[in-house]
């Protein structure tokens, strides 16, 4: 039943119509539960309340389906303001976004010239920035542009999904670089053929990562909702006298409100991903498919209108 529900809401989350649906109707679907807000004005106000809370964030401007060079130089533009907004406010954000928002699916050469300008402005106000992990069919692309662009910005992360046979050697090949990495478990429907179809074989390679870069001296974002990661990285800080500051955790908005308290509590950076946009429905679409129990979330959010 859970892996129906799963490929139900992936299938759905590609869906442009539905997308164009959701773009009409806002974010009153429960999505603001998890959303924050249609504009980083109206996101600033929940960062501001995290980090009153000794939560840090990364905002991401939601954006998928980019097909033409205007959308993506759009996306440009309100990446930069969400930067600048940021440093006005003076804001504890980082800012996360996704290459295929930049133009990835229509030319290297956009993308590698949007994140220029994008880097530019972040290194004037040491904001760091992390490239998103999409879907398989992208990551080779995505890595390489990472490894060109870090040579250069020295406040650029990226993300490793130990869903996929490859990652293990990506770190291998990351290390020279001294990357930032979000390690996560990865959220897109993949194939056996590039990906460990059983949860249990996912959860066991997010472990090697994490240990593998924690113990290469990497400074490392252990992004996962899921105990057993987090009292393992515990226990793992622990018996190799790892500190505080070379590593965090990160977890959604909105997903385990009391799990990212308690883990400030105990003295761990705790960075909570923020999205925000009016493109909010693929997001929304691949949550449902994570947790079923996020359903019933979002149904509540609806009828609570
Ligand atoms: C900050 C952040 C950034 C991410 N960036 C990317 C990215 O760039 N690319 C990408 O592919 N994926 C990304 N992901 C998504 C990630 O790949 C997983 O799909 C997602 O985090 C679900 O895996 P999990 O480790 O959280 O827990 P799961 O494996 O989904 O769940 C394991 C257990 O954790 C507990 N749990 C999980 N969620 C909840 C909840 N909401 N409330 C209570 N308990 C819960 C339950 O006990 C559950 O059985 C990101 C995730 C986070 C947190």
């Amino acid at each position: 039943m859970e892996a129906i529900s799963k490929n139900f809401f992936l299938y759905l989350s590609n869906n442009k119509v539905l997308d164009r649906l959701a773009k009409r109707f806002g974010t009153n679907f429960g999505a603001d539960k998890i959303v924050g807000g249609e504009t980083i004005s109206q996101a600033m106000p929940i960062i501001q309340k995290l980090n009153h809370e000794g939560l840090h964030v990364t905002v991401d401007h939601l954006g998928e389906f980019v097909a033409s060079e205007e959308e993506a130089r759009q996306r440009t533009e309100e990446c930069m303001h969400s930067i600048q907004a940021i440093a006005t406010h003076g804001a504890q954000s980082e800012v996360s976004l996704k290459l295929t928002s930049l133009g990835l699916d229509i030319s290297r050469d956009i993308v590698i010239e949007h994140m220029h300008r994008i880097l530019q402005e972040a290194a004037k106000y040491d904001i760091t920035v992390t490239i998103d992990m999409e879907d398989s069919s992208r990551c080779g692309q995505t890595l390489d542009i990472y490894k060109e662009l870090k040579a250069q910005y020295p406040n650029l992360g990226t993300v490793v999904q130990s869903y996929l046979y490859r990652s293990d050697q990506d770190l291998d090949e990351l290390s020279p670089l001294d990357p930032y990495l979000r390690l996560v478990k990865g959220a897109y429907k993949e194939s056996g053929k590039v990906a460990f179809p059983e949860k249990r074989l996912v959860d066991d390679n997010l472990k090697h990562l994490i240990k593998k870069n924690l113990l290469n001296g990497h400074y490392t974002a252990i992004a996962s909702h899921d105990d057993a990661i987090i009292d393992f990285t515990k226990q793992l800080v622990q018996e190799n006298n790892i500190p505080n500051d070379r590593f965090e955790f990160q977890m959604l908005y909105g997903m385990r409100n009391e799990t990212q308290a308690q883990l400030a509590k105990e003295g761990y950076k705790v960075r909570v991903y923020l999205p925000y946009g009016e493109d909010w429905y693929g997001y929304f679409m691949r949550r449902l498919a994570e947790r079923p129990a996020n359903i019933a979330f979002a149904l509540r959010g609806i009828f609570s209108k």
